[in-house]
């Protein structure tokens, strides 16, 4: 049986791969698992071939006896704080491929929750599909009709003002840069930015699904002009978006990139202030820098480690509870408005951080992250050798702290080091951060030595 969803949905090259057929069998399965009758959010980013998979979506749910109702564009987030606080909805199809290159399109299946469909329901789905067990409704099933949702960003919006001190923000007139990688990005975080007083300089603003600005993946290196604005504008900081605006990675005053685990730790220890009732834990997942954990646990705050995965860290997040879930790639779920990677939540928890502790980005972060060396690197290798080469870093280590839920992560107390299998490609992803330069390079040529002693 073949694989059609990934580590976020399905996704493909518009057209080639991610055809109307796909899209069709995909949605009339999702309707028979979710049941005859229930009704959909369907949603879209900017991308090319959005309005053939949407009318592509809507026919299959109809064919199984749905109710598709249409969003438009809109961010996933928007779309699954809809799915979330709407009764009358059972689930959603957000069509999208996130931070995928332009060619891409995808399909995200949203469960009644408002959170991405666990990985047993994915499998379900995909039997139904191999299994040809999608049937037609019946014809006397009563009218095919398509609805149509005109105030689902409104209501995502208000949702995100909802959870902020709005008069506390304004008073300090914020000035942010938004790099909104030309997708539905820039139809919430400028207009929450504007909302909480910012001033706001939109990069990238206008809807073109070419991409004509930068690749729909916030880096260091896709953010090098909005990076420079922070800086020539003199902002408080800047915020890029991917393709779903879902993801956000933010820019210091000092017009530095961070990852999201390096925000994570001043935002976590804010959250722990603005919610004494919540539990003070916070999920992430292996790929994070191990030095989250040394400012958090001082504030009390325990870090749960997981595999990479934002779908896995937001279900446990909902289950469990705590203070947020964040990837080092910029998802950050804030569970008080929804459990999902937000960058219009993450926006204004942001700005509200700074209003509240009176000082900048770049002095938050620098007061609670250690200067560090890392070293990011993969070698070519068969999925077998590399799970060989797991078990002798295993012994190699085996007197220091090990997690091993996702690869091999050695903790060690000035330095870490992570061995773990690509998902997608045949190659060993080794992650190394140390508080020297010497020492991290030391490091890289131990793992190489062990990698060799796996023939
Ligand atoms: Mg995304």
């Amino acid at each position: 049986m073949g694989k059609l969803f990934g580590t976020d949905g399905v996704r493909g090259i518009t057209f080639t791969e991610l055809t109307p057929e796909l899209a069709f069998k995909v949605s009339a399965a999702t309707c028979t698992h979710f049941g005859e009758g229930s009704r959909l959010l369907v949603g879209r980013d900017v991308r090319i071939g959005g309005s053939m998979l949407e009318s592509a979506v809507v026919s299959g749910l109809l064919f199984s006896g749905c109710k598709p109702v249409l969003l438009g564009y809109i961010p996933t987030p928007g779309l699954q704080y809809n799915v979330a606080v709407d009764d009358s909805v059972d689930g959603g199809i957000m069509i999208t491929a996130s931070h995928n290159p332009p060619e891409y399109n995808g399909l995200k299946v949203i469960d009644s929750d408002g959170i991405e469909i666990p990985r047993w329901k994915e499998d379900e789905i995909e039997k139904i599909i191999f299994e040809d067990r999608i049937r037609p409704r019946k014809w006397d099933a009563g009218v095919d009709k398509v609805d149509s949702k005109t105030d689902a960003l409104d209501t995502y919006l208000r949702g995100i003002l909802a959870r902020i001190d709005v008069q506390a923000i304004r008073r300090r007139e914020y000035k942010v840069i938004v790099d909104a990688a030309n997708s539905v990005g820039s139809l919430s975080v400028p207009s929450v930015v504007k909302s909480l007083g910012g001033k706001v300089i939109t990069l990238n603003g206008h809807l073109d699904p070419t991409f004509p600005g930068r690749e729909p993946e916030p880096t260091p290196a896709s953010l090098t002009v909005a990076s420079k604005m922070v800086l020539n504008e003199k902002a408080d900081m800047g915020v890029g978006l991917d393709g779903d605006a879902d993801r956000s990675i933010f820019i210091d005053d000092k017009g530095r990139v961070l990852w999201g685990d390096r925000l994570a730790i001043p935002l976590a220890i804010f959250l722990s202030r603005k919610h004494l009732e919540l539990p003070r834990r916070v999920y992430t997942g292996v790929s994070s820098s191990f030095f989250i954990e040394e400012p958090l646990k001082r504030e009390g705050i325990e870090v749960v480690w997981m595999r990479v995965g934002s779908v896995d860290i937001s279900r446990r997040l909902a289950s469990e509870g705590g203070l947020m879930g964040f990837e080092e790639n910029g998802g950050t779920m804030y569970p008080l408005h929804h459990p999902v990677r937000d960058a219009a939540m993450t926006t204004a928890l942001v700005m509200e951080m700074l209003a509240t502790e009176r000082r900048s980005l770049s002095e938050l972060i620098d007061s609670y992250y250690p200067k560090t060396y890392t070293i990011k690197t993969k070698i070519p290798m068969p999925r077998k050798r590399a799970i060989k080469v797991l078990e002798i870093v295993k012994e190699h280590y085996k007197g220091n702290r090990i997690v091993d839920i996702d690869g091999v992560k050695i903790l060690k107390n000035d330095s870490w080091l992570l061995v773990r299998p690509s998902g997608t490609e045949p190659v060993l992803r080794i992650m190394i951060e140390a508080k020297d330069e010497s020492k991290a390079i030391d490091l890289l040529e131990e793992v190489k030595s062990l990698i060799n002693q796996a023939g």
